[in-house]
């Protein structure tokens, strides 16, 4: 069994979504308001049966891997990745390593043996004795100067030892350590304090470099590379993460020298954001390790309208998997997730106040206040205008929190709470969305278990296998859409097949875990046919998957109906319910007839 039909077989489409979705039942199926357009009536609904799911609001549709995937804005390896955690399935190493992962993996190796040859400059480096003197001045210890080995850059040198190390010239190039400029190149970093910037795991992705004197910028960092992008890492969470994941907190700061300097006096839980505004990607770094988080933004940036949109989109970022936990009053309710600003006196950074003083960076860190309290002392401050806070307020997740911001920024600028509320609704309508109960999760389970799931299909896998084995076929394919295909290992071979049905440009295209199902379709036998008969059997993969997707439709309806009929009179729901589903049973059976001549050889049917 393939690691993907294993993940299907294991996880629940109804279990996984309920962390993202409030689902109600609707017939033998469930609904809810789609995740990825605005609506006020549910028109997404999943189907346990299929283990898939399908919104007739906005038209998307697809499998328990398409869902992540599009929910989280991830590629089919990684969402194939985060389920086989879920699921418990280990992927095996791969066979063959694709060409992108042996790039990436040449681009570690290379910025692991620079990391080295820069540290040993700093150390032992004739020209480094302005670097030293510097990490002198900033008083960091010897543990420290090697715990992140920080490094100097000489300027010439690193590519002669990178050639002598097997590095070539390009691969030097592709890691942005060389810079070619017409008729020369010359080394990217010169004459600068280095730091190396490693993700979670502790592989070099790329260098942050401080200048020593006058040249500018001041901080230059490694260009974006197949490893590298600065708005996807976090400097120092290698050291970090496990202090992180024990305090359950992480402070986040702006500069190296500030991680560097909280780490070496005993604060672990530090991470910098590299310059840039907090993003979604580095918040997705921390997401598996705490949701509470305490950012140390200097005056300017904690008013900065840009910064505040920037972490409410990480706020809701870390609130999408919410849990709403009963506190120990039992009188109100919180989000497991927080994320608070830790107002940094005028003029300083935490490197200054830590080495300052201890007590008085504590003070600040117990002093932290909520985002939301930070905002509102902002429109006190008559620092911002409240309708740009007033969004943020209105899309927190839990109404008691909700309920109170609202308040409090109503008699902070005179105004009633409905009128707020009439302006919130204006400026953007969102639906909210909560986790189900653990009750409704049992009866979905139920719901699986009684039915026989088709973890593959048959036609989708019959119509590709057409397309790969025939390419003559593709002309008459141009009516097949991705949205056609449900199971994401079909939706994404299809895709790679529009974009370029050479057989290695599919296989290049595809995760590596998707290449035993490419050549199983690409192999699988048929009865011998002639053109004639390729070209019949492909229409009606075609006219059944286009009929697939009409039935759906109809069976929404149906429900529908029930739904209004139901709400008339209770009593009867049971009965409606299950004259729906006979009606649609019917009804399906009658097509199942009609189309029944041209049926997939033996083997998939369900
Ligand atoms: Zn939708």
């Amino acid at each position: 069994m393939s690691a993907v039909d294993d993940i299907k077989q294991r996880l629940d489409i109804v279990d996984v979504l309920s962390s993202y979705l409030r689902l109600e039942k609707a017939g033998s199926n469930l609904k809810a308001l789609c995740p990825f357009h605005t609506e006020k009536t549910p028109s997404f609904i999943v189907f346990p049966r299929r283990q898939s799911w399908r919104c007739f609001g906005c038209g998307a549709s697809g499998d328990v891997f398409g869902f992540i995937m599009k929910r989280e804005g991830i590629e089919f390896g990684e969402a194939l990745r985060v389920l086989a955690e879920r699921a418990g399935v280990t992927l095996a190493p791969r066979k063959a390593q694709s060409r992108q992962d042996q790039e990436r993996e040449r681009l570690r190796q290379i910025n692991e043996a620079a990391a080295s040859y820069y540290h040993h400059c700093l150390l032992h480096g004739p020209a480094a004795h302005q670097a030293r003197e510097y990490v002198k001045r900033r008083e960091l210890t010897p543990e420290t100067v090697e715990g992140f080995q920080l490094g100097f850059s000489p300027g010439e040198g690193l590519r002669q030892h990178l050639l002598d190390s097997g590095f070539s010239e390009a691969e030097q190039v592709a890691a942005g350590l060389v810079v070619h400029r017409e008729d020369r190149s010359y080394e990217f970093f010169r004459h600068r304090l280095m730091f190396v910037v490693r993700d979670s795991r502790g592989s070099a992705l790329g260098f942050g470099a401080r200048a020593l004197d006058d040249t500018m910028p001041k901080y230059l960092n490694s260009s974006q590379s197949a490893v590298f992008d600065k708005g996807s890492v976090l400097y120092g969470i290698d050291r970090a993460a496990n202090s992180i994941r024990e305090q359950d907190l992480a402070i986040i700061v702006e500069g190296y020298m500030d991680v560097l300097t909280a780490h070496q006096h005993g604060i672990t839980n530090v991470v910098a954001s590299m310059g840039t505004a907090l993003t979604e990607k580095q918040l997705k770094l921390l997401k598996g390790l705490t949701k509470r988080l305490a950012l140390a933004l200097d005056p300017d940036a904690a008013g900065d309208a840009a910064t505040l949109r920037g972490i409410d989109a990480c706020r809701r970022t870390l609130d999408r998997r919410e849990t709403v936990l009963p506190d120990s009053l039992g009188t109100t309710s919180r989000l497991d997730s927080e994320i608070k600003i830790i107002p940094l006196p005028e003029g300083k950074d935490p490197d200054n106040v830590i080495r300052e003083s201890m007590e008085l960076w504590r003070g600040l860190v117990d002093g932290a206040v909520p985002f939301t309290e930070h905002l509102l002392a902002l429109v006190a401050a008559k620092k911002m205008d409240y309708r740009q806070v007033l969004p943020l307020i209105t899309e927190l997740g839990d109404d008691v929190e909700r309920e109170l911001y609202l308040g409090k920024l109503a008699r902070l600028v005179g105004v009633s709470e409905r009128t707020l509320a009439g302006i919130a609704a204006q400026m953007r309508p969102s639906p909210k969305e909560k986790a189900t109960t653990p009750k409704m999760r049992a009866a979905a389970l139920e719901t699986r278990a009684a039915a026989s799931t088709g973890l593959r299909d048959a036609v989708e896998e019959y119509c590709l296998a057409l397309l790969l084995q025939y390419p003559e076929l593709g002309k008459k394919a141009s009516a097949l859409l991705p949205e056609h295909f449900e199971r994401s290992e079909n939706r994404e071979l299809f895709t790679a097949w529009r974009n370029n049905p050479e057989p290695q440009a599919i296989a290049q295209a595809l995760d590596a875990e998707l290449h035993p199902h490419l050549e199983e379709l690409a192999l699988r036998p048929f009865p011998p046919t002639d053109e004639k008969g390729q070209e019949r059997a492909l229409a009606d993969c075609i006219c059944r998957l286009e009929e697939r997707r009409l039935r759906a439709q109809q069976q929404f309806l149906t429900s529908e109906a029930v739904s209004i009929i139901t709400a008339a009179d209770d009593g009867e729901e049971q009965k409606l319910a299950s004259l729906a589903e006979e009606a649609v049973d019917l009804d399906s059976k009658l097509v199942r007839g009609m189309k029944g001549k041209i049926r997939p050889p033996r083997g998939g049917e369900q």
